[in-house]
């Protein structure tokens, strides 16, 4: 069976089920416009996925570049007591007076290697794309009307050469505006030095793979969250103590992460980055981006906790890539990030987000309560209030 031929994803099902006799009733079930997805977002589609999708909040923030908003956060997860724990975190920001979030903006990474032969053509391509820096920066900047090339390292091993190009590529996520692009800029570079291109994708982007060089290198968006929470909301609605949630952050965000040789210094990033992510029709794959990152606590004299959160590498869009799928867009929507000129609001809101759920996860392992919780929501025990 050829399952591209078929004209639409109901006479492909329909095929499939028949094929190998069972239904997929449930599969089928799509309400949303098959042609567009199918044109750009997946091949051969027979239906979808559908995946629950809950609420925490509100989320208040206050934009360093702007002013306060309270959020209302979609998640859209399988894991039971995950939007009971974010929303618990949430509460305990909103008591507190609020997080503080900014972002900045590194720029999406296209990362080519090629086979230079020998070190003297190695040299030629160093000396080749750093002399001419602005030939490449035009001709990266004709392939689209909203990237901008913002940096070019470059690396070599042996007869291997890594560049590694940093694009603003605006509201995209731009990992297919950046990918063009550099095919440009690589048969140029072909053409002066005589290197040849092994791949377009060297793995020195380093796209959807867990690296150190996206923390030190950002790709994307960094963004960054903090709040002081008042110790009196620790003990009513985190039911524990400064000191507690800065123990257990110590012995696991720091040790354990540095026992194991972890890339994150957090407590679960990638749980509420996962959430957003599928929810607002990001790239699920770039969640190895976004799970790098750190979490830092403090004891304050008065009793209160200093806690924030550092995401190096969230690469996201609203535009582009899955953002215009119909449930996709509303979750946008909810956050007020749709229209040009938001990606940066999104990424302090998903910070702000990220800091509910370390706040929350880090005070339930203080209290003991993880198990207890995870029974209860996890398997429809009983409906926790937070
Ligand atoms: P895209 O949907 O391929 O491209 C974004 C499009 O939006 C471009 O055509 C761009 O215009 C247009 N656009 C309109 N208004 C814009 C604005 N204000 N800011 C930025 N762009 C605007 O998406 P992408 O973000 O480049 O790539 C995301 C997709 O790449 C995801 O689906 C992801 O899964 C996939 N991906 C690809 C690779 C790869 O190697 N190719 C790797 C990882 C992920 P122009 O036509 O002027 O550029």
């Amino acid at each position: 069976m050829q399952l591209r031929n078929f004209p639409n994803p109901g006479k492909r099902r329909h095929a499939l089920e028949k094929e190998i006799h069972v239904k997929f009733p449930n599969i089928g079930a799509y309400d949303f416009e098959e042609t567009q997805a199918e044109e750009k977002n997946c091949e051969n589609i027979i239906g979808v996925a559908r995946i629950p999708l809950g609420i925490a909040g509100p989320l208040k923030i206050t934009h360093l570049e702007s002013k306060s908003d309270n959020y209302y956060i979609p998640l859209a997860t399988t894991e039971g007591a995950l939007v009971a724990s974010i929303n618990r975190g949430c509460k305990a920001i909103f008591e507190s007076g609020g997080a503080v979030v900014d972002s900045c903006r590194s720029g999406t990474t296209r990362g080519p290697v090629f086979y230079t032969g020998s070190i003297a053509v190695k040299n030629t391509l160093f000396t080749w794309v750093k002399m001419n820096e602005e030939t490449i920066k035009k001709l990266a900047e004709s392939t689209s009307s909203h990237l901008h090339l913002k940096k070019v390292m470059i690396r070599s091993l042996a007869d291997y050469s890594f560049v590694r190009f940093s694009f603003d590529t605006e509201d995209a996520m731009g990992m297919n505006m950046a990918t063009i692009a550099s095919e440009k800029i690589i048969a140029l570079i072909e053409k002066e030095t005589g290197a040849s291109c092994i791949s377009v994708a060297g793995n020195f982007d380093i796209d959807k793979k867990p690296a150190w060089l996206n923390v030190i290198e950002p790709r994307g968006i960094k963004a960054w969250a903090e709040v002081t929470l008042f110790a009196d909301v620790i003990k009513n609605t985190l039911k524990t103590t400064s000191q507690s949630i800065f123990d257990v952050w110590y012995a696991k965000c720091m040790l354990g992460s540095a026992m194991s040789g972890s890339l994150a210094f957090n407590a679960h990033f990638s749980n509420v980055v996962a959430a957003i992510f599928i929810a607002t029709g990001q790239d699920p794959a770039h969640v190895v981006e976004g799970s790098l990152g750190v979490t830092t606590a403090k004891v304050l004299k008065n009793g209160d906790l200093y806690i924030a959160v550092y995401l190096p590498s969230l690469m996201i869009g609203t535009v582009g890539g899955g953002t215009a799928l119909p449930t996709q867009y509303e979750a946008l929507t909810m956050l007020g990030v749709t229209g040009n000129g938001k990606v940066e609001r999104f990424a302090e809101i998903i910070a702000g987000a990220v800091l509910a759920g370390e706040v929350s996860l880090l005070a339930s392992l203080g209290e003991k309560s993880l198990g207890k919780a995870h029974k209860k929501l996890g398997r429809g025990e009983k409906i926790l209030k937070f």
